[in-house]
This record gives structure tokens, sequence and C-alpha cells, in this order.
């Protein structure tokens, strides 16, 4: 009899497969316009994330609300703006700002 072995390194790939996976859905579902799943597989990924210590990759860090971790669709349930030089995302679900910087790639 052999025991399973699973390398912490194995273990972040398949979370970070499957946080991929999850916000890929809750786009699916927010588009459908059936939010409620979205902000569940939004809530799902992020406690994928903080259990095995695995970052949520920058394109999806944008998709939700930083205050309540609603899943977020621009002009919908969210506002869009750019000013100096920072993205800032207002969420419409519980009226508050999120700022991003913008980092210059040289
Ligand atoms: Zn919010």
């Amino acid at each position: 009899m052999t025991k399973k072995t699973i390398n912490k390194k194995n273990q972040k790939q398949i979370a970070l497969k499957r946080i991929q996976g999850l916000f890929e859905l809750a786009s699916n579902k927010a588009t459908d316009d059936n939010f409620e799943l979205a902000d569940r597989y939004t809530h799902i990924a992020r406690k994928i994330s903080m259990k095995y210590l695995v970052p949520i990759p920058n394109e999806y860090k944008r998709c939700f609300c930083k205050h309540c971790y609603c899943y977020l669709l621009p002009d919908v349930n969210s506002r869009f703006r750019i000013k100096n030089g920072k993205i800032i995302i207002f969420c419409k679900n519980c009226k508050k700002y999120t700022r991003i910087p913008f980092k210059n790639k040289k």
C-alpha cells in the first residue's frame, strides 16, 4: 500500500486552477443576471485563496468589491473611472470606492 502524497506545490497549483475556474463561472452567471450565484462563487474563490495562501491573480482582483465581496459587472452594479493614474471602482451594492493605482511596466 502506498500513501497518497500531495506536496504543497501541487496543492497550490490545484488551488489556483480552482480559483480561475470559479471566477469564469462567476462571470458567466453575472452576465446571465444571476448575481446570487456569482457572489457565492467569489466567496468560495476567496476562501480557497486564504486557506492555501494563494494570491488571487490581478485580473480577477478587479472583478469583486473589496468591501462587500460581491461580483462586479461594469455599468450594471459598479462604475469604473480613471483619474490621476488610478482606477476608481464604485460599488453600487455597498456604495464604497476602491482605488487601484496603475503600475508602469518598463
Ligand atoms: Zn461593495
